[in-house]
Order: structure tokens, then C-alpha cells, then sequence
């Protein structure tokens, strides 16, 4: 049941944003998500959308959405399923019989379509577009949007407000500084700072059959230029995001060239087998390497007082190691020691270190320099978004939150993620108002260092 005409609140344009019962049912409720509603959106780690999505269909949506839905391809032998994709009927009856391809998606989103993430999603997205709350009516009414896909994803941004972007340029699905061009104009006036991975450096760097002291001059010279010059596609760049975590685990640095020239050496004996290796092996052959040049990348990340984004929780299964991911193998490096001083730069573990939660706030808790991010768990636990965000609360300094999505594919996750990571904040923003242990002007006040103030500032980003 959606608010079509005014409730109990004056201005209306909110109501639009909330199911009525809410409103109805919790007064202070309605006054908090009044203002919040209204609050700008910083989005602090988000990624490329491209055109690839802009026509669609039911069963492609929901394996673009969704993190299960993410590793399809995953699962048949290599570029299979992209073949698959474009194929002919005949090439893709043939390679159906083979491998039973559609059999299996059509099983994987079959599952994705009875999860209560989607059913909501329907509901948001049917008030949105002016339909009926069905996945095939949904995705008619997106497919028909007038303006071109780009004014749809504008509209959605402007919907919630989203003024800012740390936008994380290590997944684009093969766009590059063009696509990323398309998608950081098609979004004005929201503006977008970039962020660079450290695995896009080792992708140009690792195939080369140089010496470790080529690479590691090689490697110095990317990244100086992807922060401070133009090496993030065309960009300099705000942070970094390292993806070692779910590889290795506990990340210990290392600062000693001998082992990474080693491990060096050995990817040079591994060329030609590493492809066949299991993750676990392969992992193990450019551990060290991969250590140091994390390393190198967090001093200088120090020397900037810019943040280093660390993937913890989540995965992308079944390509990552997901008992890797506890957010305590961060400690060593939220510590950085060296002649026994903890330097402590600053470091923001992403996706809330779903589903180790409560972890990932305790080590924000202890350290200073360790932030807390709310990706992923926005918006994919959907209604428990209230609990989760609870739990943050509970441990982590309300300076040290920062909103975020992880969007990918689908600017739809931008956007959800906005509605619910309001809507759910202003919730329990109300419980601790309503408790005594906030007043409603700190609880505002919350809400605004929560959804942009904290992101401005970790990343000492100019006034907007
Ligand atoms: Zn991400």
C-alpha cells in the first residue's frame, strides 16, 4: 500500500518514498525521514553503469542484479556463456545440449525471482515507473523510458538526491576512459571522484616478462601516475581499493623486496599454467608480490592522507575465497607497523564485512584510522537494513559511517539503495531518538555525516 495523496506529514513529495504504514505508525518516524529524505547522498564506493542494460529482459535483469547472478558465467568452461550470448538459435541449441546453459541460468534466477529482495524491488520499482509490481511489467515500463537510458539513470540519481561519487574504476566490463566518460556526464550534476585499484596496475604489469626491477619501477610510475596524474582512465584519483583479501586472507605488509622477487620469479616459471591452477594455488604463487605492491600502494595512500579501500565480506562467488574475507585479517594493516610504530593510515573496509557485521564495526571501534562502510548489505538485506544499521550504530563513532552501494551494472542499485538506506537510517535513527540516547537534532545531524559529510572529509574532497 503506497501513499498517493497527503497522510499526516504537510509536504507530501516524501510520501512517495515510504509505504504509508510507515508514517502512520511512528510520528517521529515521519518527522526524522522528512528531513532525511531530503538530505544529499554521497555514494562512497559505487562502480561503472554502461549501456549494456539499457534494453532487457526478466531473466537478464535479475542475473545483473545480483550477486549469485554475477558468476553465471563462472560456471562453464571459459567464454562459453559469452558465446552463448550472442549466438545464433542453431549455435546456441548446440551449445544448450552441451551444457545446458539456459537450463541452469533459468535455475539461478528462478531462485533470485523468489527471494524477498525482489519482491520488494517490484514494489519499489512498479511506484517508480507508474506500473504493475511484477518483474515482466517492470521491466516493459524501464525498456520504454523516454529520453534514452542515460535520462532514466539521471532520474533515478536525482530521485535520492545522489550529489557525489567515489566511483571505483576497477570493474567497467571492458568500457574504459570512454564509458566512464559517458556514465560520470550522463549523471550531472552529480559529481564523481575516481578511485583506483590496485589490480588494474597488475593486469597491465603481470604478463610482462621483465625483471622485479623493472616492474617494481613500472609499477611506482602507474601509480603515481593513477593518483596523481591522468592514469585513472584520463584521471587522477581520490583513493585507492586493493581486492587481496579474499585472495590471501590475513594481509600481512611486506616490506621486504627478496620474497616479492621471488614470488615474482615464480609467476615468470608459472606463465602458461597459472590459467589451469586452482584460486587457492594460483593465489598462493603471487601472495608476496601482491603484499608488497599493496604495501607500496598504502604508503603512498599515507603520504596523501588518502584512504585505501579494502574488499572484506561479500564476494563474488565462486571466484573468491569467502572464508578469506573476515574483517580481523585487516588488523595488521589498519596497524602498518614499522620500527614498531602503528602508522595508521586511514582504511575503510567495504561491504560492512557482510555478513561479519558486527566484526567489521568492532575494528572500526577499536582503531581510530579504520572507517566503516555500508555497501552490499545496502541494499541487498533489503527490510533488515534497520537491524543492520543498529548494529553498526552500536559500535562505530556516527563520524566514522559512510554511505555507499557498491552499484554495478544496474543503475538501479544506485538508486535503491538510496531509497532504503534513507528510509532504514531514519528508522533507527528514530529508535535511538525515541529511546532518549539522541536528540532529533542530533539525530539529523547523524544522518547528514552518515550520507555525505564523513565522505567529504575521509577524503579531503574540496567544498562542493
Ligand atoms: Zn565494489
Amino acid at each position: 500500500m503506497w501513499a498517493e495523496t497527503a497522510g499526516p506529514l504537510s509536504t507530501n513529495a516524501h510520501l512517495s518514498h515510504i509505504p504509508t504504514f510507515l508514517v502512520n505508525q511512528d510520528p517521529v518516524f515521519a518527522q526524522i525521514f522528512e528531513v532525511v529524505d531530503d538530505l544529499p547522498i554521497d555514494d562512497t564506493h559505487c562502480h561503472l553503469i554502461t549501456d549494456h542494460d539499457a534494453i532487457t529482459t526478466p531473466q537478464k535483469f535479475l542475473e545483473r542484479i545480483s550477486l549469485a547472478g554475477f558468476a553465471v558465467p563462472s560456471y562453464f568452461p571459459p567464454g562459453v556463456y559469452a558465446q552463448w550470448m550472442k549466438a545464433d538459435e542453431a549455435t546456441k541449441y548446440d551449445l544448450d545440449r552441451k551444457y545446458g546453459i539456459q537450463e541452469k541460468v533459468k535455475g539461478i534466477t528462478n531462485h533470485l525471482s523468489n527471494s524477498i529482495f525482489i519482491k520488494f524491488l517490484m514494489k519499489e520499482m512498479a511506484q517508480f515507473l507508474g506500473c504493475d509490481p511484477n518483474l515482466e511489467s517492470v521491466i516493459d515500463a524501464r525498456n520504454g523510458q523516454e529520453g534514452g537510458y542515460f535520462a532514466f539513470v539521471n532520474r533515478l540519481f536525482s530521485d535520492v538526491n545522489i550529489q557525489n561519487i567515489m566511483l571505483e574504476t576497477g570493474y567497467t566490463e571492458g568500457g574504459g576512459a570512454e564509458a566512464i566518460a559517458r556514465f560520470e556526464e550522463g549523471i550531472l550534476p552529480c559529481k564523481s571522484h575516481r578511485i583506483s585499484r590496485i589490480e588494474t596496475i597488475h593486469e597491465d604489469l603481470f604478463g610482462l616478462d621483465v625483471s622485479f626491477d623493472d616492474f617494481e619501477i613500472l609499477y611506482k610510475e602507474r601509480l603515481t601516475s593513477a593518483l596523481d596524474g591522468a592514469g585513472n582512465f584520463g584521471k587522477k584519483s581520490f583513493g585507492m581499493k586493493s581486492y587481496l583479501l579474499p585472495y590471501i586472507g590475513l594481509i600481512r605488509p611486506l616490506y621486504d623486496r627478496a620474497p616479492a622477487k621471488a614470488s615474482w620469479q615464480a609467476l615468470r616459471s608459472a606463465f602458461g599454467t597459472i590459467s589451469s591452477m586452482g584460486r587457492e594455488e594460483a593465489a598462493q604463487v603471487t601472495k608476496d608480490v601482491c603484499r608488497y605492491t599493496f604495501t607500496l600502494a598504502l604508503e603512498e595512500c599515507l603520504k596523501r592522507d588518502m584512504p585505501m579501500q579494502i574488499h572484506t565480506g561479500d564476494g563474488e562467488a565462486p571466484g573468491v575465497i569467502l572464508r578469506n574475507q573476515d574483517p580481523f585479517f585487516l588488523e595488521e594493516v589498519v596497524r602498518f607497523d614499522r620500527d614498531n610504530t602503528m602508522r595508521m593510515p586511514k582504511i575503510i573496509p567495504l561491504h560492512a564485512g557482510y555478513p561479519s557485521v558486527g566484526k567489521a564495526a568492532w575494528l572500526s571501534h577499536v582503531y581510530p584510522n579504520c572507517y566503516f562502510e555500508l555497501s552490499i548489505m545496502t541494499p541487498f538485506v533489503h527490510q533488515n537494513l534497520y537491524q543492520r544499521y543498529m548494529q553498526v550504530m552500536e559500535a562505530v563513532p556516527l563520524s566514522k559511517i559512510l554511505f555507499a552501494s557498491d552499484a554495478f551494472h544496474l543503475p538501479e542499485l544506485y538508486w535503491l539503495s538510496g531509497r532504503w538506506g534513507k528510509r532504514y537510517l531514519a528508522k533507527a535513527l528514530t529508535d535511538y531518538v525515541v529511546g532518549g540516547s539522541l536528540s532529533f537534532e542530533e539525530a539529523i545531524e547523524a544522518a547528514r555525516m552518515i550520507l555525505y559529510k564523513n565522505n567529504r572529509s575521509v577524503y579531503n574532497l574540496p567544498p562542493v
